[in-house]
């Protein structure tokens, strides 16, 4: 039951990864979410840190879009210095611009991977796709009463894939 809300691998952030993860698991696309995984939610720009993951990414041949439910405003100045592909208001876990996106990429659902921080949206999206997720954990407690109220049922799932450790769950 709810294994809709299993990632297929679990990380601490996004930058803990190894640089061979991508390759070693056969992804040749990443779906990324921006808050509280990329970066916090005050966060307007992209971090160093972040510029270079899309860089490595692109070295590698790795294919890249942004899929937020944030605004298009917030999506557009975020996606400009990374010159990544992106979707706004994507209403996660609604699966329409993450199946555009694969579509775009020219990948099938078995390259691609989307990671984000909340099981119940990036997670479940991922699921309902039919493709593979990386849960990262929330970079800062900066959120809204809605996303505090799913992160208290998050709890319990949380601590079933904490318990198995970082890595492939
Ligand atoms: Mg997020």
């Amino acid at each position: 039951m709810f294994n809709f809300l299993m990632p297929t691998y679990y990380y601490r952030t996004v930058f803990d990864l190894p640089d061979s993860f991508w390759r070693d698991n056969g992804i040749k696309g990443v779906l990324f979410d921006i808050d509280n995984t990329l970066e916090p939610y005050a966060t307007e720009l992209p971090s160093d840190r972040t510029v270079t993951l899309f860089e490595i990414l692109k070295a590698q041949g790795i294919k890249t879009a942004i899929i937020s439910n944030n605004h298009k405003e917030r999506v557009e100045r975020f996606a400009a210095p990374l010159k990544a592909e992106y979707y706004y208001e994507s209403l996660k876990p609604k699966t329409e611009n993450v199946f555009k996106a694969i579509e775009n990429m020219g990948l099938k659902r078995e390259e691609v991977v989307i990671i984000g921080d909340q099981l119940f949206t990036d997670i479940w999206c991922g699921s309902r796709a039919g493709i593979r997720s990386i849960f990262v954990e929330r970079l800062s407690d900066d959120e809204s009463a809605f996303i505090r109220f799913k992160r208290a049922i998050e709890i319990p799932f949380v601590k079933k894939i904490s318990r198995k450790g970082y890595g492939k769950i």
